[in-house]
């Protein structure tokens, strides 16, 4: 038997692989002795038995002394268990066996839910469509609330990026007495805080439309790139899809916080805080009122309306491609 475990699994057989095995007797093409000519092709599994079943033979040696062990295959499609020493021999370490299927799985894991994704493209266009009609209104009213009311807007979005705070100074007078015993007046600047920006990432996110017909752009690409079925996807192909698949997740969480934020700003108590707030703001000097439907300028020259009817998507579309960043393992399995 010559030895040549460089054979690799492509991308059909890592689907199904199994890499940890408990019942190593039971697996199928299994056979007792090494065969004459035939190689010993790839690690399949790593297996450990119970200490209540019987121990498990190698073929390699022939004695029966193993709860753990490796399961080879060879050249001609069986498969052979090897005990731990004669495993290891061929195998290297249990623990180089074990990093080596670790590595797999994690190939596995990817492959497993770009299949889940592809199952789900469907809904996963429907929800874009949703998303669309969502980021259109947001950035309608993003462009209505810049335009109408540019000082304003520009104030909430400079709080908002400096740590979303909205805050303005009040000058205090403030008395010291000098060494000789006289009293001296100096004034002094302090911020006073009023609450955070409503709705933060609204001002954060720009272009939401634009956002997501990339986001859409960046999955059909994925998704059409799709996997190597019958062959083998390069390791460093399958992690580039991976991180833009991320990238393209991140950018839906921000746009999605954004989308929640928008009737967050237009809620009417977020309104009399804004108002109040830019009564004490210097360049702003009070030139904003509320009134029943939304905010106006104190000369009447723009109004911003409440946007009644407004709703965030829902969070169906993240949940689809959560999956596949690994992060919504536990959502998805729920
Ligand atoms: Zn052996």
């Amino acid at each position: 038997m010559t030895l040549d475990t460089s054979r690799q699994y492509t991308d059909k057989e890592l689907r199904s692989a199994q890499f940890l095995c408990a019942k190593p007797e039971a697996q199928d093409n299994l056979i007792g002795t090494l065969p004459e000519g035939a190689d010993l092709v790839r690690l399949e599994n790593l297996y450990a038995v119970s200490a209540a079943t019987p121990k498990v033979r190698c073929a390699g040696c022939g004695s029966r002394l193993h709860r753990h062990g490796f399961t080879g295959l060879l050249s001609t499609g069986q498969r052979v268990l090897l005990g731990s020493t004669c495993g290891a021999k061929a195998f290297g370490s249990w623990e180089i066996a074990k990093r080596e299927l670790d590595g797999l799985r994690g190939r596995q894991y990817y492959l497993a839910a770009i299949d889940r994704l592809t199952e789900n493209a469907d809904a996963i266009e429907r929800e874009f469509d949703l998303w669309l009609g969502c980021a259109t209104a947001l950035d309608a009213t993003v462009a209505q609330f810049r335009a109408g009311m540019p000082d304003l807007f520009n104030a909430l979005w400079g709080s908002a990026r400096r740590g979303g705070q909205l805050t303005s100074l009040k000058r205090v007078q403030v008395r010291t007495i000098r060494q000789d015993g006289s009293m001296r007046l100096t004034t002094r600047d302090d911020v006073v805080g009023h609450g955070a920006v409503p709705g933060k990432a609204v001002f954060e996110v720009e272009r939401a439309h634009w956002t997501t017909q990339t986001a859409r752009a960046a999955i059909r690409d994925l998704l059409r790139a799709g996997d190597n079925p019958n062959g083998i996807t390069a390791e460093a192909e399958l992690q580039a899809r991976k991180a833009r698949a991320e990238a393209t997740v991140r950018s839906l969480e921000e746009l999605h916080t954004a989308f929640e934020g928008l009737p967050a700003l237009f809620a009417p108590a977020s309104l009399s805080m804004i108002v109040d707030w830019s009564k004490k703001v210097g360049h702003l000097k009070g030139a904003y009122r509320k009134t029943p439907t939304g905010l106006v300028r104190d000369d009447g020259a723009a109004s911003v309306s409440l946007s009644t009817g407004y709703a965030p998507p829902s969070h169906e579309l993240l949940d689809l491609l959560q999956d596949m960043t690994g992060r919504n393992v536990n959502r998805r399995a729920a």
